[in-house]
């Protein structure tokens, strides 16, 4: 049997660290015993992409996901209709279980984000992240293992409950804790009645207390107070511990023909700032939106808090048409974006969908617009504190090869340091902000091995993320 399980977001920095220190036995053995390195992620290196990217082996212009938004046109260059969450259909190619399926083997699939709504396979699959709950139609197959779940482990969650507020980190955590056990749990349950040739299981909660606690560890946080790293400067390592006593009980579950394989989609790092890319591209008249939108916003966000205010706006903007989406990644995704309808397209040339620092050009003179754009962003600095906020702008024909590389992003922005996160404010009051989350994404994730497989693997040093499904399948006796 091969298992495989993805941490979401798993530092190879931070695993080093911990792992030296001693909180993270298993995944030490694992570095002792077998294959331990560090694993490059996509670019960008968010989760839709890069968990793509892991199940199909292929680059984001062969696959076609190029973040969490799609915007849908009928041709790349043509406004879009609207704004929509990625889904599983627009991830193109074969997933590495679809071929083992074909092989005759049987696969079990938990939690992997972009697998919503799921295809049956053989052997069973539960959608991850952007998925609705577990009882809704198109997340579990088959469908009868919703079921099943709910009375043999209990109320397993999609992603936590909630969202994080500054002050209730107690409450998130727990959350977190909760959520994480009942993916232990279903794991377990799984492995133990319902075993397969191959089980993958993500877990997401190591990315989540990233994003959020990084402030209470790192003193170079702008955010950072002894008061609260006394307090909760442990968070994240009391995830990855958690994540990692996990791992040691299923690796217990393994006999001496099993596998074992641990991986993320990315690693992670401090939070310096977020870049609101449509306040920018609004302001330098390259965004146009309809008019009224702005008084509307700023009457919302004078009248309310923060937190209130996604929700609010997430309504404003019809983002209730997500009804298929979990409450919390929703308000979430939603918090500030901009609909399709609000956006006057005879007069637009570009937009952004926010996270991946992605900007989509449209309209005549449209190679002008992209070499104007990527030129006044490279070295742009935050205009309150004159750092440097963007490395490099990007162009998407440079970044991807493949069918589905003329749909990319236009433009891809690199962070400095991947210290700033972009977003799809239109309003925000500065340009570049200090939102509520303080840890970003970083390329260096972690790939572990040990096992009966060790010496086929053996070979694989400074592994890609696009690498993991060919050596899934060769692990499996398959090529591709
Ligand atoms: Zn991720």
């Amino acid at each position: 049997m091969l298992l495989v399980i993805g941490l979401d977001g798993a530092s190879y920095d931070l695993c080093e660290r911990w792992m030296a220190e001693g909180y993270l036995p298993n995944l030490a053995h694992i570095k002792r015993a077998g294959l331990w390195a560090p694993l490059r992620s996509t670019i960008p290196s968010t989760s839709p992409v890069a968990w793509s990217t892991f199940m199909t082996g292929k680059n984001p212009g062969e696959h076609g996901v190029f973040g969490f938004f799609v915007p849908e046109r009928r041709e790349p260059h043509l406004p879009p209709t609207r704004f929509r969450p990625v889904s599983s259909h627009d991830c193109h190619g074969k997933r590495f279980w679809e071929q083992m399926n074909e092989a005759g083997l049987s696969t079990g699939i938990v939690g992997v984000p972009v697998t919503y709504p799921v295809s049956p396979v053989r052997g069973h699959i539960i959608a991850g992240l952007l998925a609705p709950g577990l009882h809704s139609s198109g997340v579990v197959s088959p469908s009868g293992l919703a079921a099943e779940i709910k009375e043999h482990v209990g109320a397993y969650r999609m992603v936590p409950r909630g969202i994080y507020t500054p002050g209730a980190e107690g409450r998130f955590l727990r959350e977190l804790h909760t959520a994480l056990e009942l993916r232990g749990r279903l794991a377990s349950y799984l492995l133990d009645q319902h075993r397969c040739d191959v089980h993958m299981f993500v877990f997401y909660e190591t990315d989540a207390v990233q994003h959020k606690m990084w402030q209470f560890m790192d003193p170079e946080h702008p955010r950072y107070t002894e008061q609260g790293a006394q307090r909760w400067g442990c968070a994240i390592r009391a995830v990855y511990m958690q994540a990692d006593a996990i791992i040691g009980e299923l690796y217990e579950r393994l006999g001496p023909d099993d596998t074992l394989v641990v991986l993320s989609d990315h690693g992670a790092g401090p939070l310096r700032g977020t870049l609101h890319l449509n306040k920018w591209l609004r302001e330098q008249g390259y965004l146009v939106l309809k008019p009224g939108l702005g008084q509307r916003v700023k009457r919302v966000a004078a009248e309310h808090k923060a937190v209130q205010l996604c929700t609010r706006l997430s309504r404003l903007i019809g983002a209730t048409r997500w009804i298929k989406l979990a409450p919390a990644v929703r308000r979430m995704l939603a918090s500030g974006f901009l609909s399709a309808a609000d956006i006057d397209w005879s007069a637009t040339r570009a937009y952004s969908l926010g996270f991946e620092g992605a900007i989509y050009v449209t309209g005549r003179r449209r190679e002008e617009t992209i070499g104007e754009i990527a030129v006044r962003l490279a070295g742009l600095r935050d205009p309150a504190t004159g750092e440097i906020v963007v490395e490099a702008a990007q162009q998407g024909r440079e970044l991807y090869e493949g069918p589905f590389a003329a749909w990319a992003p236009d433009i891809v922005l690199r962070p400095r340091g991947g210290l700033y996160s972009a977003s799809q404010k239109a309003f925000a009051t500065e340009l570049v902000g200090l939102g509520i989350d303080s840890g970003a994404h970083q390329p260096k994730g972690i790939f572990g091995l040990v096992g009966a497989q060790l010496p086929a693997a053996a070979r694989t040093d400074r592994p890609a993320l696009e690498d993991v499904a060919p050596l899934l399948l060769s692990m499996a006796g398959l090529t591709q």
